[in-house]
């Protein structure tokens, strides 16, 4: 796949002159680029605008770079850090919750890294007991940008210095060259969102085909990395079982069993107003034609028996694929985990330890 290149970089004046700027300007350097006196201004003039994923935002982060996944307290919650790198995503799904989530239409990166490195320092991370599972994909693609940061090095290199850190690059993309050939020490796993291949297609516009997101998985776990899948947003269309066993069976002729850290299983939900904006954008989707219901989180979910339909027919072929498989569901009940799964985490910590051994194994 084509690596990203905006057609058009906006630069914060006070970060014009930091390394990560320099670095992703000398890889666009046909590209035009404005300086800006403050992001804030931009965004706010563009409050409401629809995603534009042409566009580049390099600026300052005057928040934290670390922080607790939100989650919901109505559902289990699997302890998740989330690592704040940027918002948005060129990848253009028509599912993708960022787009009603960010009120910041442009692809933005957060370039001053120094400043991330202490709050890592500050967070006391090198000193903590407790697994801390780092995740750089939720307000993005984890290495849709990378050809322009080259950030993979220098959080290897930091993660080399931590008892208990790892980190979960989640992605949708083949672009594994950064990974290749790098002592990793086992503490990054790299995990692709997968789907049936009709719904990539028609949903995920610029993601990777599912079987080369498969191949380039099998090549990482050649190379010692631990592997992850996320089926996520699973959706339900006519002949969806069939569609998901293909993508199943493709996974147990590429990947050991024995690389998978874990499985995540979710299905669609959106928040209500991003129907609407979908709709702008993707005309041509039909995922939310069927009948959906609120969640406890406000969101939009198929019933619930539909859900449990698609949760345990997938947890029923991966095991056909690999017994002993650790699969997760994403923002569901213990209800629907022990119906659909067999068993459920007695409580959110519960989630955390078996999630945090996974990744000592
Ligand atoms: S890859 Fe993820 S973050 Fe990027 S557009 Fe698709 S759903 Fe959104």
């Amino acid at each position: 796949m084509t690596p990203y290149i905006p057609k058009k970089i906006f630069i914060e004046d006070a970060v014009k002159d930091l390394p990560l700027t320099r670095r992703v300007l000398s890889r666009c350097s046909s590209v035009p680029i404005e300086i800006i006196p403050r992001a804030k201004e931009l965004i706010h003039a563009s409050i409401g605008r629809l995603p534009r994923t042409d566009v580049l935002l390099l600026c300052r982060n005057k928040g934290r770079f670390i922080e607790p996944c939100p989650g919901t307290s109505s559902y289990l919650c699997c302890g998740y850090t989330i690592l704040n790198t940027g918002t948005g995503c060129p990848l253009a799904c028509s599912y993708c919750v960022l787009q009603a989530y960010l009120n910041n239409p442009f692809i933005t990166l957060y370039v001053n890294l120094d400043e991330m490195w202490d709050e890592f320092a500050a967070n006391g991370c090198m000193l903590q007991q407790e697994t801390m599972r780092i995740g750089t994909g939720e307000y993005g693609d984890s290495l849709a940008l990378e050809h322009l940061t080259d950030f993979i090095p220098s959080m290897l290199s930091f993660l080399g210095k931590q008892r208990n850190a790892v980190l979960e690059l989640k992605t949708k993309t083949t672009h594994i060259e950064p990974l290749l050939g790098r002592d990793h020490g086992g503490k990054v796993i790299v995990s692709w969102s997968l789907n049936a291949e009709e719904i990539a297609l028609s949903e995920e516009h610029r993601a990777a085909l599912i079987a080369a997101r498969i191949q380039a998985a099998g090549r990482l776990a050649a190379e010692g990395y631990r592997i992850g899948f996320h089926f996520d947003p699973l959706i339900a269309f006519p002949g969806w079982e069939q569609s998901y066993r293909r993508v199943v069976d493709m996974i147990a002729s590429h990947i050991p069993d024995s690389s998978i850290s874990w499985v995540s299983l979710g299905a669609l939900r959106y928040m209500p107003q991003l129907k609407a904006i979908s709709q702008q954008r993707f005309s041509a989707s039909r995922i939310f034609t069927g009948e959906f219901v609120p969640g406890l989180d406000g969101k939009m979910r198929y019933f619930q028996p539909i859900r449990i339909e698609l949760f345990a027919r997938l947890a029923a072929l991966l095991r056909a694929y690999s017994p002993d498989i650790f699969i997760y569901l994403c923002m569901e009940s213990p209800l629907v985990w022990q119906q659909a799964l067999g068993f459920a985490p007695s409580s959110n910590a519960d989630l955390k330890r078996m999630l945090d051994e996974r990744v000592k194994e």
